[in-house]
């Protein structure tokens, strides 16, 4: 077995009355895919804010890779090696696809991106070599992309956005990549070469974790190792696609059954 590399442990957040996380404890392993399924509003992204440090949790404890994550920076998290997509797109549309990538780098270059403006030789020089690894992780996760990656986000397909929201999350090299609802926006078939793409990314990068929150089953169904439940802030059970799809308030609330 891999080792466990994220430890949450009774996390509990609340907004104002309201409790959006309430005692939520899981763990993750290495290379492991773990899905978080639920209806609207019962706590999913607020997890995924969670484990980025945007939001502080009035109790319980967070560990990823033998650090503690409860008052640390989103900046640093991302440094750690945690990074995500966003449920509604943030793209910046007046720039290139590979520039888009290119500023997900931006954590790990020493120099930075901006700065290549400002210091012409040094930077450039980096710059170079980061536009070679940025065009790399645009055709890890779709050749189709890398193809494009000299357009304008804007005008990319939205299947093609929300690709491009994953090769800018693994630009910061994470051992964690937090997906929140992926396939939003996409027909079966794009689902289906999601499911595909995601895992030629695992292929490439065995130890990279995941955690996905999903609405279609058909990548629940296929993707995860494990998937939690999640109703009113409430991890209500975690199982394999096989023990969940037994459930019958899973059944009702999010099979159409
Ligand atoms: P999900 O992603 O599962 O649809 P969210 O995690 O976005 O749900 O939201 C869970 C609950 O927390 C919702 O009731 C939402 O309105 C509330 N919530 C999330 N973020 C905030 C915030 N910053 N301030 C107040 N309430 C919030
Ligand atoms: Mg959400």
């Amino acid at each position: 077995m891999s080792p466990v590399i994220l430890r949450c442990e009774g996390a509990t957040i609340r907004f104002g009355g309201l409790t959006a996380l309430n005692d939520v404890s899981f763990e993750l392993r290495q290379g492991h895919i773990l899905g978080i399924i639920g209806p609207n509003g019962a706590g999913k992204s607020t997890l995924f804010n969670l484990l980025t440090g945007i939001y502080k949790p009035v109790a319980g404890k967070l560990e990823f890779m033998g650090h503690n994550l409860v008052g640390v920076t989103p900046h640093q998290i991302v440094r750690l090696g945690i990074s995500r997509t966003f449920q509604s797109s943030r793209l910046f549309g007046d720039l290139s696809v590979l520039d888009n990538v290119l500023i997900g780098m931006h954590t790990q270059t020493t120099t930075g991106v901006m700065r290549a403006i400002f210091m012409p030789w040094r930077a450039r020089r980096e710059l170079t070599a980061a536009a070679e690894r940025a065009g790399q992780l645009l055709r890890m996760v779709s050749e189709e992309l890398y193809e494009n990656r000299f357009s304008l986000a804007s005008g990319l397909a939205q299947a093609d956005r929300r690709r491009l929201e994953i090769a800018r999350a693994l630009a910061a090299s994470p051992k964690l990549l937090l997906l929140d609802e992926p396939s939003a926006g996409m027909d079966d078939k794009e689902t289906d070469a999601l499911i595909t793409d995601i895992r030629r990314i695992q292929q490439i990068q065995p130890t990279l974790s995941l955690i996905i929150i999903e609405h279609d089953m058909r990548l629940v169904a296929d993707l995860p190792d494990s998937i939690m439940v999640f109703d009113f802030g409430q991890k209500i059970m975690e199982g394999s696609f096989n023990e969940i799809r037994k459930v019958e308030r899973v059944q009702q609330a999010y099979l159409g059954k």
